[in-house]
């Protein structure tokens, strides 16, 4: 059985120990930016499953700058074991959503820090504008910059419930403007959004095999608290998969995508004291053992992977 470092799919972490050579962490960071789908600019409400936090609940305290943020989400990190690179994440709201100048007063700033190894920027395929392209490709010279795109589903009626904002024309646009700037694209899904079946969840994998993009981050639907998504929910309109749904969505995911696209993330919660469904997603350790047991026992993806 082909194993990535004894998970049986390409991981990110195997990514990023063949790439930097060692074991690579993230901080999680908070640029002060809005998104113009909370500003007005699109809309006020967000996305239906956005929390106040912009989808950066992880992320450090935006009050600090960011070689602060960074600093000390190091030493957290660095408590337990010794570590010597990291991933600038800039996860709150649209990480592109800013004059280009401060843009880059604020990535250059995280790249400067010896330690960070690369940056990745959390954003929306319509916050791309030339200049900002052009400073990103600037910034790809120094260390690798990667650009995170939250697509969630290829489905035009999904993207209207959960108010995406965006027509999937502009994410492919942006995929191929990125590429032609040689940055590498990491795409964010859902599984389980409401009247999406597993089939419709498939076609959006088939989707991502035919574009060029790097990484995928595979992300359970869950349901938090204060999201107009919650409201929904409490009201019976949809229900979230069980443990043992999402496991088979998951692995029919890793079947059908194209091993040559790392997989950042195949799980997903949010914060303890937000999440309301489902609760058994706060065991992460628990779901990934259990989605690494599964995988050896069921042989019909091995043939997938034996040619990496
Ligand atoms: S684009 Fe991102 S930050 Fe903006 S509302 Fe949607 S999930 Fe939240």
């Amino acid at each position: 059985m082909k194993q990535w470092n004894g998970k049986p799919y390409y991981s990110f972490d195997y990514m990023l120990r063949n790439r930097f050579g060692e074991k690579v962490y993230k901080v999680a960071l908070n640029g002060r930016m809005s998104c113009p789908n909370r500003d007005g600019t699109l809309g006020t409400g967000g996305c239906i499953f956005c929390s106040a936090g912009g989808s950066g609940d992880f992320a450090a305290d935006p009050s600090f700058s960011v070689t602060q943020q960074i600093e000390q989400q190091i030493e957290a990190l660095s408590q337990k074991r010794p570590i010597r690179k990291y991933i600038a994440y800039f996860q709150a709201f649209t990480n592109t959503y800013a004059p280009v100048d401060y843009l880059e007063r604020i990535f250059s700033e995280a790249l400067r820090h010896p330690k960070i190894c690369a940056l990745s920027i959390g954003t929306r395929p319509d916050c791309l504008p030339p200049e900002v392209l052009d400073l990103l490709e600037k910034l790809n010279q120094i260390k690798p910059v990667w650009v995170e795109l939250g697509l969630q589903t290829i489905h035009e009626r999904t993207a209207r419930y959960i108010r995406r904002g965006y027509p999937l024309s502009c994410f492919q646009e942006a995929v191929r403007r990125l590429h032609k700037r040689n940055l590498e694209v990491i795409v964010h899904t859902i599984l389980g959004l409401p009247g999406e079946s597993p089939e419709d969840i498939l076609e959006t994998m088939e989707y991502l095999n035919g574009q060029n993009i790097q990484g995928v981050k595979l992300q359970l639907l869950h349901v938090l608290k204060g999201t107009d998504l919650a409201s929904d929910y409490e009201k019976g309109q949809f229900r979230t998969y069980t443990r043992e749904e999402y496991l088979d969505i998951l692995i029919a995911c890793l079947e059908h995508l194209s091993p040559d696209i790392v997989i950042h993330r195949i799980t997903g919660d949010g914060p303890k004291d937000l999440l309301i469904a489902p609760l058994w997603a706060s065991r992460k350790r628990e779901v990934l053992n259990l989605l690494h047991h599964e995988m050896k026992i069921r042989d019909t993806w091995q043939g997938k992977f034996y040619h990496k």
